[in-house]
């Protein structure tokens, strides 16, 4: 969740080439060409955030209609369907939510606001439809609300999503947040906090959670019959662990584990009545 390896730029030229072959007279020309790879030069240099002036810099309103039509070839028949599968092929879960199957490439910076970057390699995130669906088309004036670049914007080195439980009469309620921490500007925080909003995680967690609490049913009934809620704190510090370790610091599983291992009621046999066996 969070973060992607940044993916190969290294056919970015050629996915130009093909798109627009030399010498037809028709499409973007080879000037034009060198111009698009010098935005992108600009674009990594930023590090992804938007600068208003790549809407009209360097190319004609025509070229960048070019290539925002052009995306349509970056579909699994089209042109550059290689490209598509190997950007999906770069997540195995959605890196907006953590859950969701990875069905569509979301541009970064909109396609419609930012059109010279609609088939740029790093402008085009992996994600479920859902988060897609969900990311505001409009890009945010406020530097605060601009979303994480999920290959750029390395957030990794500090362990911010944070659960919250309540259990009620049986009934877990869990909400995530954005903690910040030591190192952390108030910039990132806001940015980061802006990913639970848009994509309405913890809207969309709570199903997720009684599907993720029910895959752990055994795994909390063995521990609790080997030596009560200690023996289930440690099973779920050690799950916390295996999942740090596979998914990241900030993973929503993790977060929830690290919360119910918190938890004295959860672990002293609480977990039944929330699993629903009383
Ligand atoms: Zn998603």
């Amino acid at each position: 969740m969070w973060n992607l390896k940044r993916p190969s730029l290294t056919s970015i030229r050629s996915d130009l080439d093909a798109l627009f072959p030399e010498g037809t007279g028709a499409g973007i020309s080879d000037d034009d060409k060198l111009k698009v790879l010098e935005l992108y030069d600009e674009y990594k240099e930023a590090m992804g955030e938007p600068n208003p002036v790549w809407k009209t810099k360097l190319l004609s309103n025509e070229s960048r209609d070019l290539l925002l039509t052009a995306y349509g070839e970056v579909s699994d028949k089209g042109e550059l369907s290689l490209l598509r599968a190997a950007l999906k092929k770069g997540a195995k879960k959605c890196p907006y939510c953590g859950f969701g199957e990875i069905r569509d490439l979301d541009h970064h910076l909109p396609k419609k606001h930012y059109k010279c970057f609609s088939v740029f390699a790093l402008n085009l995130v992996p994600s479920c439809s859902k988060c897609n669906g969900h990311k505001p088309r409009t890009p945010p004036s406020a530097r605060e609300k601009y979303h994480i670049h999920a290959y750029l914007d390395d957030v990794s080195d500090f362990n911010f999503l944070v659960a919250d439980i309540e259990i009620s009469d049986g009934a877990l309620s869990v909400i995530f947040s954005i903690e910040k921490r030591k190192g952390m500007s108030n910039e990132l925080t806001n940015r980061l906090r802006q990913h639970l909003t848009d994509f309405k995680l913890n809207e969309r967690y709570i199903a997720q959670i009684t599907n993720y609490l029910e895959s752990q049913e055994t795994g909390l009934d063995d521990n609790f019959r080997l030596g009560g809620a200690s023996e289930v704190r440690a099973y779920l510090l050690r799950t916390a662990d295996s999942i740090a370790r596979t998914n990241g610091a900030n993973d929503w599983r993790g977060a929830l584990v690290v919360a119910l291992a918190e938890s004295d009621e959860f672990c002293d046999g609480g977990f039944y009545e929330v699993l629903g066996f009383t």
